[in-house]
């Protein structure tokens, strides 16, 4: 491994190098200070300083276009079918959360109702509404039904700007919840293979096939959702540069408007770092193979990158880039990484983010992470809730 494939981010450490570039630019600073910048201070490779340039142009030019009064909502639902290999959140797999569902469907139509009230009474817009988790279409068609017509009881949603919705695994995914979500505006949703090889999935203990993902993309296409993001991960144990590429291939056959490249991170608290001896990691220099093959195969596919992240105990230390068909960038995934916007964040594990952007202070409210404390101690969520704007204006 040679030493650029080792550190092609050089000395940077934190989660968001497109920050950087975009204050640069705020700053008054040209492309080829920024550049030298990346380069020369911070070590990183000219094509990483490139990209996070690229990068920050567009989150700018976004960010031109925010209401002054906005806020940006999530809503976590933190159930899935079965828990991935990789997985760090705290999900319950589907036979624990039967128990727990019906009663978290109730305690969330709470916390809406209570947030929709703070948000009157401060007349903020909501422009975006990101429902994630876990997976919200484990909830049933009418869970789901439950919780928008609290919604839409709770908020004004006439100047929201995007309602997405991730639908992650294809085997939550029926006509009946689809139905739900676009007649309640949920015009964006993830249906995310990660793989489209059968014996990675069987590996990663995701209960579905290649053909499941390609059936629900169909489904999905028939309810005519304006965007469909699809995720996969650089790095899976046992793929090689071959199996990503393909993978990448057979997902963009079903031309989804964003396609989300992450780069398998080993998390503490996942089952992978728990057995990781008994996995076959992908070597450094292959994932970054897989990333470079990504950028070029999506550009050619009419796709740019529009947000980046990166994590800790990525492989290669490399990165996460989410790219878009043009008029299709993700306003909720740039505010919450550039960290422009107020998100306030529902149900467990949910982090409330409050920014001030003339003090460049951020202030964090936590929701408890696991679903039998959310139960329990709902009201308490809710009073940490209370102060939120007045925690804005620090
Ligand atoms: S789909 Fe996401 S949240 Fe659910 S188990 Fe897999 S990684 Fe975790």
């Amino acid at each position: 491994m040679n030493e650029e494939t080792k550190r092609p981010w050089g000395i940077l450490t934190g989660i968001r190098p497109a920050k950087i570039a975009t204050n640069l630019l705020l700053e008054g600073k040209s492309k080829e200070e920024i550049l030298l910048h990346f380069i020369k201070e911070c070590e990183t490779t000219p094509e990483k300083a490139a990209l996070a340039y690229e990068i920050a142009c567009r989150e700018l030019a976004i960010e031109k276009q925010m209401e002054k009064n906005g806020i940006s909502i999530y809503i976590g639902i933190p159930f899935c079918p079965t828990r991935c290999l990789y997985c760090s959140f705290v999900t319950c797999g589907t036979r624990q959360a039967a128990k727990l569902i019906p009663d978290y469907v109730t305690a969330l139509k709470k916390e809406i109702a209570y947030v929709g009230d703070l948000l009157s009474k401060h007349n903020r817009r909501i422009e975006t509404v990101y429902m994630g988790g876990g997976t919200p279409t484990t909830l049933s068609a009418e869970q789901l039904e439950t919780l928008f017509c609290q919604m839409e009881a709770s908020f004004d949603l006439k100047f929201c700007k995007e309602f997405t919705v991730e639908a992650g695994r294809p085997d939550t995914i029926t006509p009946e919840k689809l139905e739900v979500l676009k007649k309640h505006g949920a015009e964006r949703i993830s249906i995310n293979p990660q793989s489209m090889k059968q014996e990675t999935l069987n590996r990663i203990g995701r209960a579905h096939t290649p053909e499941q993902i390609r059936e629900a993309v169909k489904m999905a296409r028939i309810f005519d959702f304006s965007c469909i993001n699809m995720d996969v991960i650089a790095g899976l144990p046992g793929e090689s540069l071959t199996d990503f590429c393909d993978t990448l291939k057979e997902v963009e056959e079903l031309s989804p408007e964003n396609t989300t490249v992450h780069t398998m991170s080993i998390k503490r608290s996942s089952r992978l770092h728990e057995y990781l001896k008994d996995y076959p990691l992908t070597p450094a220099q292959e994932v970054a193979e897989m990333v470079d093959f990504s950028q070029e195969f999506l550009r050619k596919q009419g796709k740019h990158p529009y947000y980046l992240y990166r994590q800790k105990n990525q492989l290669g230390n490399l990165e996460n880039v989410g790219y878009a068909k043009e008029g299709f960038d993700s306003l909720y995934n740039i505010y919450i990484m550039e960290e422009i916007q107020t998100i306030l964040a529902l149900g467990c594990g949910g982090v409330t983010k409050t920014v001030n952007r003339d003090t460049n202070r951020i202030e964090r409210i936590f929701n408890v992470k696991e679903p039998q404390d959310y139960l329990l101690r709902l009201d308490e969520m809710l009073e940490r809730k209370a102060s939120v704007f007045e925690l804005e204006k620090k």
